[in-house]
């Protein structure tokens, strides 16, 4: 159609001017490729997202009961959009989980900021997540402690994160590939742990590796039936656990 109507429009002009014609809309064509992406990576697109990130606190978590001011001032904080492929970036604000290559998931916003806020964050804590994925729970969760220990067992996903975490400027997450069912023993015990795939057991070396007065955050279940988050906690060298929800998790894979 559109070459149509250009060679309808050339017909009635001399050879010397389809040329000149020709190389101005080559230069308007090369101009319209050069601004369209500063554009949509400019600023009215960053107030787009930030509207739509006010928009999912407001909507999708303080209208939840998530109340942890910190939590909610976290997840206004940190840029949902760039932890997922480009072409999903317009979705990264919505009331789901979202696909992040590999058969993995990064979680609804309702859940991350439901499990961040469950584990009572300080300042001074020391956390470990298993399940980097895209990093964003972990990004998360280092807006609100001092420091934040994250495990990826898939090697690329793995790769990716520490990239992404560190293109961002997240200096306080340390990041590692492997079966995070081990935990990470030589940086714990921990004040808290969020675990982010689902086991059919709590790791017991997760258990040894939470501090006295720590809590983890965890989905036990089986892979694509019934699991739900649980709360474990250490009092007095007691381990204690309660369910809180159900929900659906990717599995919690092994090494081997
Ligand atoms: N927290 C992530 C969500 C990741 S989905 C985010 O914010 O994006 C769960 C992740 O757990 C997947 O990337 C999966 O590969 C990883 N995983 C599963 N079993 C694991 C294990 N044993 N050790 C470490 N990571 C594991």
């Amino acid at each position: 159609m559109q070459s149509t109507i250009r060679v309808r429009f050339l017909k009635g002009v001399s050879q010397g001017e389809q040329i000149s014609l020709s190389v101005l809309l080559s230069i308007f064509y090369l101009l319209s490729c050069a601004v369209a992406p500063v554009a949509a990576s400019g600023p009215a697109v960053a107030d787009a997202f930030s509207r739509a990130r006010q928009a999912m606190v407001s909507e999708q978590l303080a209208g939840r009961g998530i109340h942890d001011k910190g939590v909610l001032r976290a997840m206004e904080h940190v840029p949902r959009h760039l932890f997922v492929r480009d072409k999903l970036r317009g979705r990264a604000y919505g009331d789901f989980p979202l696909p992040i290559g590999h058969g993995q998931t990064i979680s609804q916003p309702y859940i991350v900021a439901f499990m961040t806020e469950i584990i009572e964050p300080q300042p001074s804590h020391r956390v470990l997540e298993i399940g980097t994925g895209s990093g964003y729970q972990a990004a998360v969760l280092a807006e609100l402690v001092a420091e934040v220990y994250t495990i990826e067992i898939i090697p690329e996903l793995a790769r990716s994160a520490e990239q992404r975490l560190r293109n961002l400027g997240y200096e306080k997450i340390e990041t590692r590939q492997g079966d995070g069912y081990h935990g990470w023993p030589e940086a714990g015990p921990f004040d808290a742990i969020v675990v982010t795939a689902a086991a059919e057991f709590i790791p017991p070396p997760l258990i040894r590796q939470l501090k006295e007065g720590g809590k983890m955050i965890i989905p036990v279940g089986s892979p694509f039936y019934i699991q739900h988050l649980v709360l474990v906690e250490k009092k007095q060298g007691e381990v204690s656990t309660r369910r809180l929800m159900p929900v659906s998790f990717v599995p919690f894979r092994r090494e081997n």
